[in-house]
């Protein structure tokens, strides 16, 4: 089983990348920023919860999202492995995680991190402000609130995996083709 972290920065392309590589293995994409998006437009409960801490930018509380992520992932049927993108975003959730996985016999490969710098991060949010629709990615303020969160609970992460020796860094400047590269060569190291 193949059970990846795609890790970065907001804007550093991880769902673009996920796209492509859920392709290439036939692996199950679990965003948990694209569930919290599903739940908003259907007006559920979740939903509402989750929108109150994505507007300004916060993160949605742990255990609501951890419970989340816990039940789309049990609903699977022999998968063949998971992209977690946008997910742990907290020593906690990567814990949880863990001890999550650890229960089915199933353990988390590797975590791959797109390094992108600020400067270019910015300029791709604004981009992405204009033309993905989403309110988080439209103003500037919570783009640095959510650059902030980001080094402040995320980026601490990946200690957490380089202790387990699955931290991998890929350079996430370049073409889409040759950033999806890269992800591809690290990814053959696994299997
Ligand atoms: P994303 O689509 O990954 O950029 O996530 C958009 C927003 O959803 C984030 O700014 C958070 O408010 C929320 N979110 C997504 N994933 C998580 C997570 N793992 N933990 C807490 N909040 C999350």
């Amino acid at each position: 089983m193949l059970n990846l972290v795609l890790f970065g920065p907001p804007g550093a392309g991880k769902g673009t990348q996920s796209e492509k590589l859920i392709e290439k293995y036939a692996l199950v994409h679990l965003s948990t920023g694209d569930i919290f998006r599903a739940n908003i437009k259907g007006e559920t409960e979740l939903g509402k919860l989750a929108k109150s801490f994505m507007d300004k930018g916060e993160l949605v509380p742990d255990a609501v999202t951890i419970s989340m992520l816990e039940d789309v992932v049990n609903k699977q049927v022999n998968p063949k492995g998971f992209i977690f993108d946008g997910f742990p975003r907290t020593s906690a959730q990567a814990d949880a995680l863990d001890k999550f996985l650890a229960g089915k016999n199933w353990k988390i490969s590797a975590m791959l991190a797109l390094e992108v710098n600020d400067e270019e991060l910015k300029k791709r949010l604004l981009l992405r402000g204009k033309e993905s629709g989403r309110p988080d990615d439209a103003n500037p303020e919570v783009i640095q609130n959510r650059i902030n969160v980001y080094n402040r609970d995320t980026a601490p992460l990946k200690n957490y995996y380089e202790a387990q020796g699955k931290y991998r860094g890929v350079k996430g400047i370049g073409t889409i083709e040759e950033i999806f590269n890269g992800l591809c060569k690290e990814i053959d190291t696994l299997k």
